[in-house]
């Protein structure tokens, strides 16, 4: 059995196993897309220390980490599900896709996230070249530039306000009648001088020049279909856990995240968890690969308590 299995190989799982590896344990990364959400990623401005870098090469060089240490690469399976020790101190069982049971003595679970998409067509065409869907990320690639958000719940409000200290202008797009986000957050977003909220506003084409994006339709409350011009369309819709596959074997939130504590500890003695998938605020690259840390030192902690048999 391994000493501690990490499933998912993004930023949070990567680093989580080279901690693991640099204490000497028997370390299993069950890889079934090495980067996790940063492949999907074009430019990255915000990851400390490296001014500037690609999803791709930020990816590879993880990977390429991961491999300077003896941890045992389980490429391209997927986790279906978690079997937690029957006590404290056993081990725990995880059953891959292929049919495979894996076991270890801590795990860490590092799935990450994923943000729903609109459907519409031109989102998957501009993805990256004016859609996006981290304002913190980005927000400063559109400075002066006007912009959209689809979504009025508070990701979406508190993106558009965000935006609104560095772009020109931004448009709220809210498909429902009434914004759901928290009165304060709205409070601040009609003080705001540079934006403007649509309400009954169903974002059904996002339009570029092949190139980029250069504009979106939104079908309004009067049945009729409406252009505006913007640089950017902000996607904030919500982001899933990848989590479904936990349900029932330990606690999540409303959200699908996994509730840990400061540690990283889930409700399951001895299973750990880590970045997008996890109650942890903020989903960022330099937050996720923290959270990895931590989470792996946690469960090194875990191990040398476990009594001697
Ligand atoms: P993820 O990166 O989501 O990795 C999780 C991995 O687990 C994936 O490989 C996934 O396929 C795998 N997995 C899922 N389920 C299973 C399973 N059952 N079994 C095995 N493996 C599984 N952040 C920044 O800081 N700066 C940026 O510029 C930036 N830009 C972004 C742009 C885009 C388009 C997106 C989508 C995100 C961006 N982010 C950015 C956010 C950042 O990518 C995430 O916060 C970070 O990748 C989270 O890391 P993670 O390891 O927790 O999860």
């Amino acid at each position: 059995p391994f000493d501690m299995l990490i499933i998912g190989s993004g930023p949070a799982g990567a680093s989580a196993a080279i901690y693991a590896a640099r204490k000497g344990l028997r370390t299993g990364l069950i890889a079934d897309r090495f980067g996790g959400q940063v492949m999907d990623t074009e430019g990255i401005e915000n990851f400390i220390s490296v001014i500037e870098t690609t999803g791709p090469k930020l990816s590879a060089a993880l990977e390429a980490h991961v491999r300077q240490y003896d941890i045992d690469v389980i490429s391209s399976q997927r986790a279906k599900e978690l079997f937690p020790a029957a006590q404290p101190g056993g081990l725990h069982g995880v059953a891959l896709e292929s049919g495979a049971i894996l076991h270890a003595r801590t795990v860490i679970i590092a799935t990450g996230a994923h943000w729903r998409h609109l459907g519409v067509p031109g989102e998957e065409e501009y993805r990256n070249k004016g859609v996006a869907y981290c304002p913190h990320c980005d927000g400063p690639f559109y400075k002066g530039k006007p912009v959209a958000v689809a979504g009025g719940g508070n990701s979406g409000v508190e993106a558009t306000i965000d935006l609104a200290g560095i772009v020109s202008h931004v448009t709220l797009l809210q498909r429902g009648s009434k914004l759901k986000a928290d009165k304060v957050l709205q409070d601040k977003l009609y003080s705001l001088k540079n934006v403007t909220v649509l309400t009954e506003a169903l974002t059904t084409d996002i339009e570029g020049n092949g190139t980029k994006v250069t504009g979106l339709t939104y079908r309004g409350g009067d049945g009729a279909d409406h252009h505006i011009n913007v640089d950017g369309v902000f996607v904030q819709i919500g982001l899933l856990p990848n989590t479904d596959w936990l349900r029932g074997t330990m606690k999540l939130n409303d959200f699908g995240e996994i509730v840990v504590d400061s540690h990283g500890a889930t409700s399951v003695p001895g299973v750990f968890a880590a970045g997008d998938a996890t109650t942890t605020p903020f989903k960022q690259i330099v937050i996720a690969t923290g959270d990895g840390a931590k989470a792996s030192l946690s469960a090194f902690d875990y191990l040398i308590r476990m009594p001697v048999s």
